[in-house]
């Protein structure tokens, strides 16, 4: 058997480091290791005090992962008993956390008596990101250490904290100044517990936590968070879980927290979010792509076009100490680029994300130019000038010119053909779309759009550097709209039809942000501007010649002027941040609707769900169809980080294999068949859904 542990006796000390890289996760061999050697140092005369710390830099990031939902997480000894175990051997055990103390690593140090950091340590229960609460004793003795409402923000948030915050909290007892320093923090602590004859486990110093919590207080948190959590019941659980610290006994409490941790882990929530977390590991990772495919040197950078997404590009490369370049037409231009560079940091100072000192250090990465000249070495060249392939082929033109051999070409065009703009240089191998999401610089999404002779290594590198720059990078095939806007496509078009059959603004969105989006399809259209989607269909009309019908209402819309937020008025009326339903936008499209000759009806909840939801899915089924997207897991992850779908349902995806993959079948032909002659053109299942169902695949996967 691997030997995981490290046992150390050093006079009246046991030294038990955890040695199973990277991360010390508390897979069941550790936890087994980790118990043996306890009961080796309890059973051992001589040792007076244990120390228990990472071999490595990192204390214990958690449990282990490839053990989740499977019985290996219960295997013996599961980590519960174990912590019980810990928590009554006779003599003072000390956690000595360096690096970091995660969901279950932290529970490993709350059974032990004592508690000291390094200072860089990180502390924290980030198990509700999974959909869990703190299975193994956190949500019964923390509340106990630090008090039942500060243990309720940490596990709720899942964020973790500093050393230092953790020594204000009564977390821990000392922080040591780093991490070479901390063994012999831990040993003096454990010396001196010794001298003074301390107990193995101190009282708790919250031994009731409920004594201080204001009447109340668990309800009110409910209701004061109930909107934001939507309908997750994670959260909910937590809550369940302290408000058990408060009132029960710690076995007892105990007991509790294991019910809930089982019904956590077996919910669609967890599984949801088990399913993203396992995509964001997933994804970047291509057939033909390895370790050994070459990587091309990225150190300087230059964006083309200071407008909304250049600037936040710029400030991508920037956050992550790169040099970037910012290459405007007229001077005008560049100085409003960089106002607004500034403005945007500015912000985040205010916000107390930034210091003053961080802000200038990044702003000193950027420049701004309008010679060319100035860029001829960069190793990437991102352009993000106007949405026109007229415009965009002559700026590659330009950079083929000027652009060093071998530097990476990149585009952010959200719609424009790769393959075309990468035919006018005579380089279409080192040309490759990054499509960003605005703003830039807040999301994490990156479509990576892969031409037909992007070059593996090219491809390569720009995983790599979406990756530095903390982006999720989904390749996608050349197609319109790519993965994310492509699938938008049928998801707006039922919404904007289904408003000339009878339902309001109002009601489509609110059943959307009822399944948990962020935002309902015609908020975000007024978000992203009436006029931005104006002009993309412009450019397509005949594409789409064969039913403009549903687009007639946002083309009228446009014709008013009613551009969305900008111009306060669009789907909704907008006073301040409040949007309304306006009564002109409804009659508009009973009017639209009767020049259309559509019958108008009530239309139910359900209806809007099915047409909204299911032609997004059997859109990114199609998209998988077809290889423009990789796997199934990357389309969730499109939308999820690009369009607010919300991870806790996993994806879109994910969310109609929940439903039943036949269920989604049996409700498109349903409303192929009752939608009429509308029906028969929309309504078309993509053949990969009707093979999965044929086969009674459960999962979404190309067959
Ligand atoms: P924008 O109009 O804000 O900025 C475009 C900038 O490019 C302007 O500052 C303009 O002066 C400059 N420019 C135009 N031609 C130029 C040239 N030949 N050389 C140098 N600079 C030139 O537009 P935007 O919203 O930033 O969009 C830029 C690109 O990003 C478009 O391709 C757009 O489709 C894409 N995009 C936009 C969004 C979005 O939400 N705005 C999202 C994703 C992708």
């Amino acid at each position: 058997m691997k030997n995981l542990i490290q046992y150390r006796c050093e006079d009246s000390l046991a030294l038990i480091g955890l040695s199973c890289a990277p991360v010390n996760a508390l897979g069941q061999a550790l936890r087994e290791q980790l118990l043996e050697a306890c009961e080796r140092a309890a059973a051992d005369p001589g040792v007076k005090a244990l120390v228990l710390h990472g071999e490595g830099l990192v204390f214990s990031a958690g449990a282990d992962i490839a053990e989740f939902g499977s019985a290996a997480s219960f295997a013996r000894p599961d980590l519960p008993s174990l912590l019980v175990r810990l928590s009554e051997l006779d003599k003072p055990l000390i956690a000595a956390i360096g690096g970091l103390a995660l969901g279950g690593g932290l529970e490993l140090a709350l059974a032990c008596g004592y508690r000291v950091a390094e200072a860089g340590a990180r502390l924290g229960l980030p198990e509700i990101k999974l959909g869990l609460l703190p299975g193994a004793g956190g949500t019964q003795r923390l509340p106990r250490l630090i008090g039942a409402e500060a243990a309720l923000e940490m596990i709720v948030s899942g964020q973790p904290i500093t050393a230092q915050r953790a020594l204000e909290l009564g977390l821990i007892e000392r922080v040591a100044p780093d991490a070479n320093s901390l063994l012999d923090t831990a040993r003096s602590v454990a010396l001196e517990l010794i001298a003074r004859q301390a107990p193995a486990h101190p009282a708790w110093p919250q031994a009731n936590p409920g004594a201080g919590v204001p009447a109340n207080y668990f309800a009110d948190y409910r209701a004061a968070n109930l909107g934001r959590w939507k309908g997750q019941s994670a959260p909910q659980r937590v809550v369940t879980a302290i408000e058990a610290a408060c009132s029960l006994p710690l076995a007892e409490g105990l007991a509790r927290e294991g019910e809930l941790f089982k019904e956590a882990e077996a919910s669609s929530e967890s599984e949801a979010l088990r399913h993203v977390f396992f995509a964001e590991r997933e994804v970047g990772k291509l057939p033909g792509l390895d370790a050994g495919t070459p990587i091309r040197p990225i150190s300087r950078v230059a964006v083309i076009g200071a407008g909304t997404m250049g600037g936040g590009i710029a400030m991508n490369f920037a956050n992550a100490g790169m040099a970037v370049t910012l290459l405007e037409l007229k001077a005008d231009a560049l100085a409003r680029g960089l106002e607004l560079i500034g403005k945007n940091y500015q912000a985040s100072v205010q916000r107390g994300k930034l210091t003053a000192a961080q802000v200038d250090e990044r702003l000193a990465l950027i420049h701004g130019t309008l010679d060319y000249a100035d860029i001829a070495d960069a190793d990437l060249v991102i352009e993000a000038v106007f949405e026109s392939l007229p415009i965009k082929q002559q700026v590659f033109r330009t950079l083929d010119e000027v652009c060093k051999a071998g530097a990476i070409l990149a585009s952010n065009t959200s719609t424009l053909d790769v393959d075309a703009i990468a035919a006018v240089t005579r380089r279409p191998q080192d040309v490759v779309g990054l499509h960003f999401f605005s703003p830039a610089n807040v999301m994490r999404l990156l479509e990576v759009v892969r031409g037909t002779a992007t070059a593996p290594d090219v491809l390569a590198t720009t995983l790599k550097i979406a990756k530095r720059i903390g982006k999720i990078p989904v390749v996608s095939g050349v197609c319109f709209g790519f993965i994310g806007n492509r699938m938008l496509e049928p998801y707006s078009r039922e919404a904007h039809r289904l408003l000339l059959e009878g339902a309001t603004p109002a009601q489509v969105d609110k059943v959307l942000t009822g399944l948990g989006l962020a935002m309902g399809v015609l908020a975000m259209h007024d978000l992203a501007g009436i006029d931005v989607s104006f002009l993309v269909r412009e450019s397509r009309r005949d594409l789409i010649a064969h039913d403009q019908g549903y687009c007639k209402l946002a083309d009228a819309l446009y014709g008013l002027g009613r551009f969305g937020q900008k111009t306060s008025s669009g789907y909704y009326l907008y006073e301040g941040r409040e949007r309304k339903d306006d009564p002109q936008v409804l009659a508009l499209a009973e009017q639209i609707a009767g020049e259309l000759g559509i019958q108008r009806r009530a239309i139910s909840d359900q209806e809007i769900h099915d047409r909204c939801v299911l032609m997004l899915v059997n859109e990114g089924i199609q998209l998988l169809d077809e290889g423009i997207a990789q796997r199934s897991s990357d389309i969730d992850l499109v939308w999820n980080n690009g369009y607010g779908f919300p991870a806790w349902r996993g994806g879109p995806l994910h969310y109609a294999e929940g439903l039943g993959l036949a269920q989604v079948l049996q409700r498109i032909g349903h409303y192929r068949e009752a939608l009429g002659a509308y029906g028969e053109m929309w309504f078309q299942p993509a053949a990969l859904l009707e093979r999965l169902v044929a086969s009674g695949q459960a999962r979404i996967e190309r067959i």
